[in-house]
């Protein structure tokens, strides 16, 4: 090896960690040995795209990028824009002395959510509630496509929280209250990586090629379990309740290949995850041999101290010696850059360390074929909200759905609905809001309102569409009950919910559903039959509206496809969905998960009515596209006839 080391060619040095026939064990021991401390710093530093130029990347020797919730959106940019702008800080890294490509990231939570026209997915509550981890790997790998078509081989995804308090403004962003479920949603990881190879070693990144990403389990560890759900706070448990509720998820993140980590805000017990070497560096790289590179969150050691930023040589030291290799957003990155030079230089913290974090970054880097090829090309551009990918996020929401209640009595079932059918009422703030559908993580942090901000379809045109050519289908937002009682309608559906939020926004501690919901709830049911359909992040107060309610669904925060649902209100599929939470009845039985002594919920934790599909109507219907056995059948037995007829 020192002898390939030392070779030169034609009067070049021979680079072992440029030659990707070597191990990439060899390859990161190579170029660690050639970096200087600043190139091995700048490593460390993930700064947001809107403070970067090519330049400063190349300067500073920046070892990664990020549009991160906090960016100013690019809201019409298209897929060939980002390839262009991800291209451009590329060609930055690749200008320095050793020529290390950068690694960009970005929130790809529920498909490639800050990107125009790509598929949204339901968030990961909805994905909780379909039960069905082979649709997660399959949801994993197209997001990965759009991700990769957009020059980013780097996603914040999956959040792997276990929200058991849905006061908490993320709740939506985890799969369930309960670990199990969360564990088997992690298959998502083998869609966005690529199936780790049988026989791999612990704890060792896997991403498959060009077409996947580096994929990052958040937040470690112990996010979901704050006090009163609230956000970046204090995590009161003690080991075992950590290691059974909020750990388990890590260890089938790990055992799955996952490349990164990232660190929770939150507390344990009255220690700043951010700065707590026992849980990242003894357990996570220790206990669980993760190799990967552990990723700060946004500011997340600034957090360490209160105000934040108020002493950052401290947060810059306790974070680094806690374990994290790769820090997001190093507030102003030179100061970042002067006091770990400074803390090194002065011994504070050992080049061993500093070595671990770059090696691991170098490891993924090497892993995901960057140095081979990193600039991206066009080829996938069109992979961006493809007609395949929306069809399987409409199978998503279609799974996702949990009928709470489907008619006043036993007999009196509503749902599915007929589409053959006079007027339909359609009713409410969400039935038409493509924002509202997709909440939070959407184009913009916060998400956004209306329909112009990228494409899909909204459930009241998904409705429209649905039903048959002679049905009318009137929308109205905000009815009052004369307008519906005058207006023969022969049922309505009342969408109605939460506006969308992110984050600390999010954190409610009184759940109540946005106006004018329950007033639309009250004139439109009093007036018809009605399906109530509820776009939430997490259950909300529903209970004093169930008993003039029809029939009652809970579809979560669906995304683009819209169709989704009308697909099941009309019964050309069944409803399958099981609450991955418990629903409550009032908020001040909370928290309350599945399994406490004081369990006592409007819905439990694993309840779904089912319904039927509607075969026979569903034939002109052709769903999905797909001609159904009975047509097929009839064809079968027209051609047996004349076959008979012809031997006869
Ligand atoms: C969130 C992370 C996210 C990061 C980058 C933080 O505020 O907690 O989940 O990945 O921002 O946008």
């Amino acid at each position: 090896v020192l002898w390939w080391g030392c070779r030169r060619t034609r009067g070049e040095e021979f680079m072992i960690y440029k030659d990707a026939k070597q191990p990439i064990g060899v390859r990161v021991k190579d170029l660690l040995g050639r970096m200087t401390l600043e190139e091995k710093i700048g490593q460390m530093a993930q700064i947001d795209r809107t403070v970067a130029t090519s330049d400063i990347v190349k300067n500073y020797y920046i070892g990664s990028l990020l549009s991160g919730g906090g960016s100013t959106p690019l809201p019409h940019a298209t897929a060939a824009d980002w390839v262009n702008m991800v291209n451009d800080f590329q060609k930055g890294s690749l200008s320095t002395r050793l020529g290390i490509p950068m690694i960009y990231g970005i929130d790809a939570v529920h498909g490639h959510n800050n990107v125009y026209n790509a598929t949204i997915f339901p968030h990961n509550i909805g994905l909780g509630a379909t039960r069905d981890p082979e649709l997660l790997q399959r949801i994993g790998d197209a997001t990965a496509v759009e991700v990769r078509a957009t020059g980013i081989p780097y996603a914040f995804a999956p959040c792997i929280a276990v929200c058991r308090d849905p006061r908490w403004g993320r709740c939506y962003e985890s799969y369930s209250e309960d670990p199990k479920i969360v564990e088997e949603m992690t298959d998502i990881i083998l869609g966005l990586q690529g199936e780790i190879p049988k026989g791999s070693e612990q704890g060792v990144p896997y991403v498959a090629g060009k077409n996947k990403v580096a994929a990052c389990a958040k937040h470690f560890v112990g996010d979901g379990g704050t006090t009163k759900g609230i956000n970046e706070n204090n995590t009161l448990t003690d080991m075992h309740g950590l290691l059974s509720i909020h750990m388990p998820a890590y260890y089938d993140a790990i055992n799955k290949g996952v490349a990164t980590v990232m660190i929770s805000y939150s507390s344990w017990n009255g220690n700043k995850m951010h700065a707590n070497n026992e849980l990242i560096t003894g357990f996570l790289k220790g206990k669980l041999k993760f190799k990967g590179f552990v990723i700060s969150d946004w500011q997340g050691i600034d957090r360490i101290t209160s105000p934040p930023h108020s002493n950052y040589t401290y947060s810059v030291l306790e974070s680094v010696l806690a374990g994290i290799d790769m820090i997001m957003i190093p507030y102003n990155f030179t100061e970042f850059i002067d006091d770990l030079m400074y803390l090194v230089k002065n011994k504070f913290i050992q080049m061993e360390r500093i070595d671990d974090a770059v090696g691991r970054i170098l490891l993924v880097k090497f892993t995901l074929g960057l140095f081979e090829n990193p600039l991206a090309d066009l080829s996938l551009v069109n992979e961006v909200g493809s007609q395949a990918h929306r069809n399987l996020a409409r199978e998503a929401v279609r799974k996702s759905l949990v009928l709470l209640k489907n008619g006043k009595n036993a007999n009196d079932s509503v749902l599915p609905l007929p589409k053959k059918v006079g007027k339909i009422l359609v009713a409410g703030s969400h039935a038409d809001n493509l924002g509202y559908q997709c909440g939070g993580w959407t184009i913009a942090w916060q998400g956004f309102s209306g329909n112009n901000y990228t494409s899909g379809t909204t459930i009241l045109s998904a409705i429209s569409s649905a039903v048959d050519k002679d049905t009318e289908v009137i929308y109205s937002e905000n009815p009052d009950s004369e307008y519906v009682k005058s207006h023969n309608f022969n049922y309505a559906v009342v969408i109605v919910g939460e506006h969308p939020y992110t984050e600390s926004a999010g954190d409610s501690q009184t759940l109540t559903m946005a106006d004018p919901g329950p007033d639309v709830i009250k004139n439109v049911c009093g007036a018809v039959k009605c399906v109530v359909v509820i776009i939430s992040g997490r259950p909300i107060v529903i209970e004093p509206y169930i008993p003039g309610i029809d029939a009652l669904v809970a579809a979560w925060l669906p995304g683009t496809e819209g169709q989704g649902v009308s697909d099941v209100l009309f019964g050309d599929y069944g409803f399958t969905g099981k609450l991955s939470r418990t629903w409550f009845k009032t908020v001040d039985q909370l928290p309350m998960n599945v399994g406490d002594s004081h369990y006592d919920p409007l819905f439990p934790f694993g309840f779904g009515l089912t319904t039927k599909r509607i075969v026979s109507r569903s034939i002109s219907a052709g769903v999905d596209g797909r001609p159904y056995v009975p047509v097929i059948m009839i064809f079968v037995f027209i051609g047996l006839y004349f076959q008979g007829k012809f031997l006869s």
